[in-house]
């Protein structure tokens, strides 16, 4: 019996890193896996032979995407909204209007859509779990140069609290995930692309006490744990999962 067997997950940014092992784990126990991705050639490349995933073309920005996604589908049991760009080395005096308002519409507005278009069906059934994606960068720590990044997940936070108050008496859990430096393509590319990698790794290594990166399937198994009913009581909350990192 898996630990998610009969409910269905409607899950974003699934081709790859914390996103595709969180698909994955999601399928492994049971649900029935709507995955989509702005990329979908490599999600379909990715999921094509896993049982239970179904692949699906979503910008997670576009309002009438998202829309006519959910449109498509009887039931919700679990959001999972994992999208999010890093805008990589700006404070807020290199960070024009352009990137202020691509991050808030990749890593906010979208859960804004996500949840207006899910939790009406959530209500209706009288469950669901919502699960978004933050980051310990965010009202949790503040990092040099992650302006933009910074205050669309500290938005991610305050949006998952009202959620969770807002809801609580109709089953709906909403709860977000922050995560420290967790090792995925993304992440890779952005070190690779700096002056210095060899030093930018290992300076980023080096916040997480435990001295390493997180690995996606450790974020993918707290998003599990959050999306079954073993977590039933846990709504309104940023589960930081960090190595170390906030210790003193
Ligand atoms: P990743 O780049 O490895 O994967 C991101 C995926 O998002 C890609 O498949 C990409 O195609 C997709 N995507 C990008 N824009 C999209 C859009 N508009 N609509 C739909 N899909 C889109 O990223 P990751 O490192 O696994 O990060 C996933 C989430 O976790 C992000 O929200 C990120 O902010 C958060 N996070 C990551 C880390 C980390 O260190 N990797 C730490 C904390 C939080």
């Amino acid at each position: 019996m898996g630990r998610l067997n009969g409910k269905v997950a409607l899950c974003t940014a699934s081709a790859q890193g914390i996103g595709l092992a969180t698909a994955l784990a999601f399928a492994k126990e049971g649900a029935r896996v709507i995955a989509s991705d702005i990329n979908i050639s490599k999600l379909e490349q990715e999921v094509k032979d896993v049982p239970g995933i179904e692949a699906k073309l979503l910008n997670v920005a576009d309002k009438d995407q998202v829309t006519a996604l959910v449109d498509q589908l009887d039931r919700v049991d679990i959001l999972f909204n994992c999208a999010g760009i890093v805008p990589w080395n700006s404070t807020i005096l290199d960070c024009d209007e352009a990137t202020w308002d691509q991050t808030m519409n990749v890593n906010l507005k979208s859960m804004y859509f996500l949840c207006r278009a899910v939790i009406p069906k959530m209500v209706a059934q009288g469950s669901g779990s919502i699960i978004n994606m933050s980051s310990s960068i965010s009202n949790i720590k503040g990092a040099p140069m992650r302006f933009a990044y910074s205050v669309s997940k500290a938005g991610v936070n305050g949006l998952t609290k009202a959620i969770a108050a807002d809801f609580i008496t109709k089953g709906v859990r909403c709860n977000s995930i922050c995560p420290a430096a967790v090792d995925t393509p993304a992440l890779q590319e952005r070190i690779n692309a700096a002056p210095d990698p060899v030093k930018v790794r290992a300076d980023i290594v080096a916040r997480q006490k435990i001295g390493r990166m997180g690995k996606p399937e450790e974020i993918a198994a707290l998003a599990l744990y959050l999306a079954s009913d073993e977590s039933g009581y846990t709504t309104g909350q940023e589960l930081v999962i960090d190595g170390g990192w906030d210790l003193a």
